[in-house]
C-alpha cells in the first residue's frame, strides 16, 4: 500500500465502520458500501409508525481497554449508555425465574442500538443501497460490481470485506482466493426475532431474561433501555437450534409457536406481533483469528465471526485489521525489506549489536550467555533498509508441539514509532503459521503490553521480573 491508499470497505455494520474510521484517521481514503438503506447491520432497530425495537444485538459489553476507550467516546457523544436492567434467568416453564448472579455491565446504543454506527458513519463516505455482488483485481487496483448498477468506475488499492462469513464467501468465490477455504470452516447460525405489543399489565418482574428451556433464548422489554421512545414493545429471540430447524417456516407459524412457548412461563396477552429472521445471528465455529489480511493483493476480512461473536469482537477485529493495514502503509513508505537471518552470519552479528544497543545498554547490561544459549537452533528474522543496514531483528525459539516463543525483538532507535515492530512480527507470524504453528508466546515488557495486544496477544498470569524490569507472559493462539 502507498500513501493516501484508497480502500473500499464492504459492509456498514460496526466492523466495517470501525475499520473505515481507523483507516481514515491514519490517512487512507475510504469508501463504505452497504446493501441496506441504513447503517448498523446486526446492531439494528426495527421501526413501526408508533414504536421501535432493537431486534438484533441486545446490548454489548466492553472488556478490553481499547474498546472501553471507544465506548467512553460514544458515551461522551451521547450515542451509548449503560443499561442497568433487571436481568433474570428462566430455567424451566414451571419454576420461578432467578437473578443472573453475574455482575455484567451492559451497554446499549442511545436512543437506539444503531446510534454508535450512525455516529461513526457521520464522518465517513458511505454508499447505501449498494449490494456488491462481484469484485476483481485489475493491474491497477480492485474494481467492484454492484447489483443493478454494474461495474463501478473507481479503483481501490485494497478491499475489506466486513460481512458475515457466508456473505464474504460469496465474494471470495469471485476472486478464487485462498481465504475461501479458511472462511469455509466458519459456521454461523440463524435467530428468529419476535417483536410484540403486550397487554399493558404485563410485568414479569424482570426487564430481560435468558431462557434455558423451549425454543426461546431471550426476552427483553425495549423500553427498559435508556431514552427509548414510542410504545412499549417486548422482544423475543428464539434459540439457534430451534431457529435453524425452523429456518424456512412461515412467519405466522413462527409467531404462533413462540407466543405459545412464552405463555408457558409468562401468562401474557399478546396484542400484535411481527417477526424478523436473522440468517446469520451468531457463530458456532469461529476461526480464532482477529482478522485475515493478504498484503500482496490488498484484501482484508474482519467481523464478529473471526474470533468473538459479539459487538466488541466485531469492533476489535476491525481495528486490528486496520492496524495491520496501516502498518503496511507506513512500512512500505520506508522502503524496507524483511529478511531471514542465518545464525552466525554477518547479519546475525549485526543483530547482536542492535540487541545489545536497544535491549541491554539502557539497563546498564550487555548480552550474556543466557541470552545467546541455543540460538544456533533458533530462527532469526530482521528488516533491512535501502542501504542494507539492519534496523530491526527478532529471534524465535521452537518449544515443540507447534508452540513458538518470540524473543529479543529490537528496533533501531531511529526507526522506532514507524510500525516496523508490527511489520516484523506480522511477517514472523505468517512464516510460523505456514509451518503449522498453533501458539506463539513472548515475554512483554509492561510498557509494551498495548503494542502486543493490538497484534492479538493476550496477557497470561502475573507480572514478573526479567533483566530487572517488569514483564508479563503473553500468548496468541493461532
Ligand atoms: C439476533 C441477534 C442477537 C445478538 N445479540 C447480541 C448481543 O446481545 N450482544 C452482542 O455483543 N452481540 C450480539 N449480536 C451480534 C452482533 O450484532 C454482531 O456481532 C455485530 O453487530 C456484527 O457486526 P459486523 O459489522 O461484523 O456485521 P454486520 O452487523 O452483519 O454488518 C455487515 C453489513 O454488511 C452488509 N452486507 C452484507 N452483504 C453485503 C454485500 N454483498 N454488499 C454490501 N453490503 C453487504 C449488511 O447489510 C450489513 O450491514 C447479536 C446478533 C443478532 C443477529
Amino acid at each position: 500500500m502507498q500513501d493516501k491508499t484508497k480502500v473500499a470497505i464492504i459492509g456498514a455494520g460496526i466492523s466495517g465502520l470501525a475499520c473505515a474510521s481507523h483507516l481514515q484517521a491514519k490517512g487512507s481514503t475510504v469508501r463504505v458500501f452497504d446493501k441496506s438503506a441504513g447503517v448498523g447491520g446486526r446492531m439494528s432497530t426495527r421501526r413501526g409508525p408508533t414504536w421501535q425495537c432493537d431486534h438484533g444485538a441486545q446490548y454489548f459489553t466492553a472488556r478490553s481497554a481499547r474498546f472501553r476507550a471507544e465506548l467512553a467516546r460514544w458515551e461522551a457523544a451521547g450515542v451509548a449508555g449503560r443499561w442497568a436492567a433487571r436481568i433474570g434467568v428462566i430455567d424451566s416453564p414451571q419454576g420461578p425465574w432467578r437473578e443472573t448472579g453475574a455482575n455484567t455491565e451492559r451497554y446499549v446504543g442511545v436512543p437506539s442500538m444503531t446510534a454508535p454506527a450512525q455516529f461513526l458513519a457521520a464522518s465517513l463516505p458511505v454508499q447505501l443501497d449498494t449490494h456488491v455482488d462481484d469484485l476483481r483485481r485489475e493491474p491497477s487496483g480492485w474494481r467492484l460490481h454492484a447489483l443493478g448498477q454494474g461495474w463501478q468506475d473507481d479503483l481501490y488499492d485494497a478491499v475489506v470485506l466486513a460481512l458475515p462469513a457466508p456473505q464474504s464467501k460469496i465474494l471470495l468465490a469471485k476472486t478464487a482466493h485462498t481465504f475461501l477455504g479458511i472462511v469455509d470452516e466458519v459456521r454461523m447460525r440463524p435467530a428468529w426475532a419476535l417483536m410484540m405489543h403486550c397487554d399493558e399489565s404485563f410485568d414479569p418482574g424482570f426487564d430481560a431474561a435468558f431462557v434455558n428451556c423451549g425454543p426461546i433464548r431471550w426476552i427483553a422489554r425495549n423500553m427498559s433501555k435508556p431514552q427509548r421512545q414510542g410504545e412499549d414493545v417486548w422482544l423475543l429471540h428464539a434459540n439457534a437450534q430451534w431457529s435453524e430447524a425452523h429456518l424456512d417456516a412461515q412467519p405466522s407459524a413462527v409467531i404462533k409457536i413462540l407466543i405459545e412457548a412464552l405463555q408457558e412461563f409468562c401468562p401474557v396477552l399478546v396484542r400484535t406481533s411481527v417477526v424478523h429472521r436473522w440468517r446469520y445471528a451468531d457463530t458456532q465455529t469461529s476461526l480464532g483469528r482477529d482478522y485475515l489480511w493478504d498484503a500482496r493483493i490488498g484484501l482484508g476480512l474482519c467481523g464478529d465471526w473471526l474470533k468473538e461473536a459479539k459487538v466488541e469482537g466485531a469492533w476489535r477485529s476491525a481495528v486490528c485489521l486496520a492496524d495491520a493495514m496501516t502498518g503496511e502503509l507506513e512500512n512500505n513508505c520506508l522502503d524496507v525489506e524483511l529478511i531471514s537471518i542465518e545464525f552466525s552470519s554477518f547479519l546475525y552479528e549485526s543483530a547482536l549489536v542492535l540487541r545489545n544497543e536497544i535491549l541491554r545498554k539502557p539497563l546498564g547490561r550487555s548480552l550474556d550467555n543466557d541470552d545467546l544459549n541455543g540460538e544456533s537452533e533458533q530462527l532469526h528474522y530482521g528488516i533491512i533498509c535501502q542501504d542494507r543496514t539492519l534496523v530491526a531483528c527478532v529471534s524465535v525459539k521452537n518449544n515443540g508441539d507447534k508452540r513458538y516463543k518470540i524473543r529479543q525483538m529490537a528496533v533501531s532507535e531511529r526507526f522506532q514509532g514507524k510500525g516496523l515492530g508490527a511489520k516484523l512480527l506480522a511477517h514472523v507470524e505468517r512464516e510460523l503459521i505456514a509451518g503449522g504453528a498453533k501458539k506463539i508466546s513472548l515475554h512483554a515488557r509492561e510498557s509494551a503490553i498495548t503494542f502486543y495486544e493490538k497484534l492479538g496477544f493476550s496477557c497470561c498470569g502475573e507480572l514478573f521480573d526479567e533483566v530487572g524490569i517488569s514483564h508479563i507472559k503473553m500468548d496468541k493462539i493461532i
